[in-house]
């Protein structure tokens, strides 16, 4: 079902189509309630409803922008993970502590890839990529903004194609793939998780990281959360949803890793939110990253295999 609203960004006003989704995308039940609207601090201020599947309890933005006009919501030089401004305190931890979670990835990676090949989705500036390539992997990157792509290719000399290249990958030709904060933006979850499968090889791994709303700074800061991020988060996966959604396709998750700094990182956007100071996040981001082990992290790494037949 689709439906129009007006979009205010900055001084130019936009008239955006939005879809309703009538099912849940996991497990298709009709039946869904409204959470909470959440407003679009980042960028817009507008506000989008997250509901909540009355079966599975998986938890979606609805209605959402249509996919052709999602990409006006990160028009900002604020929306930090698409951008590498080193402008302002929050940006500047961003940056450090994203130079130390690259190595940790890369070892996880590492751990369970059987072989070299790598493609990472929505590869964003190229960090992480580069990072793979210097450490030995043959590494492809699919991101959709032609900008961020090729400003990733000339800063690294990386392959990166765009996201539509997925569904030209051959079958079973990848060992390891990786999103990194990447799946709660795909439009077409069920069509691209069984992509992301079907070229997978069958001893390769896939490793998937996203916001937690069941985190306990998710529970403090309800509908100011930093994890919401919407309407460009689709999702809010909980760990069940992503065995749920993976099973469907023949895929388990084998571990469950935290993110350890988003907790803080995630803290410092909702204290922002909620016009407070950043030394609230410290406090509360170290109390949710304590909790981790009783609600799951702030952000969940999962590492997903297909089943053996
Ligand atoms: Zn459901």
């Amino acid at each position: 079902m689709y439906q129009f609203f007006w979009l205010l960004v900055g001084d130019k006003m936009f008239h955006v189509e939005q879809l309703e989704k009538k099912k849940c995308p996991i497990c298709s039940s009709e039946k869904m309630s409204l959470v909470f609207p959440v407003k679009d601090y980042m960028i817009t201020k507008e506000e989008f409803n997250v509901v909540s599947c009355d079966q599975c309890g998986f938890k979606f933005t609805n209605p959402i922008p249509v996919e052709s006009e999602i990409g006006k919501y990160y028009e900002s030089d604020v929306y930090v993970s698409h951008s590498n401004t080193k402008k302002g305190l929050k940006n500047f931890i961003y940056h450090l502590v994203r130079n130390f979670t690259l190595q940790r990835k890369i070892d996880l990676v590492s751990r369970y890839a059987n072989g070299k090949k790598l493609l990472d989705i929505g590869s964003g500036a190229g960090y992480f990529l580069n990072k793979a390539k210097e450490t030995g992997f043959q590494t492809l990157g699919l991101e959709p903004s032609e900008e961020v792509r090729e400003g990733s290719m000339k800063e690294f000399g990386l392959d990166v194609k765009d996201i539509s290249e997925l569904h030209h990958l051959k079958n079973k030709s990848i060992d390891a793939i990786t999103m990194w904060h990447v799946l709660e933006h795909v439009y077409e979850l069920n069509r691209d998780a069984k992509q992301m499968l079907d070229v997978l090889k069958d001893d390769g791994v896939l490793i998937v990281a996203v916001p937690n709303p069941d985190s306990w700074d998710a529970k403090f800061y309800g509908d100011h959360w930093g994890g919401w991020d919407v309407p460009r988060h689709l999702y809010h996966f909980r760990e069940i949803d992503i065995r749920n959604l993976f099973s469907k396709f023949d895929a388990e998750v084998v571990e469950v890793k935290p993110m350890q700094f988003d907790p803080v990182y995630v803290s410092m956007l909702s204290e922002q939110y909620k016009g407070r100071s950043v030394l609230h996040a410290i406090w509360f981001g170290m109390l949710s990253y304590f909790n981790k082990n009783t609600h799951g992290c702030t952000s969940q790494i999962y590492v997903i295999k297909k089943k053996s037949k």
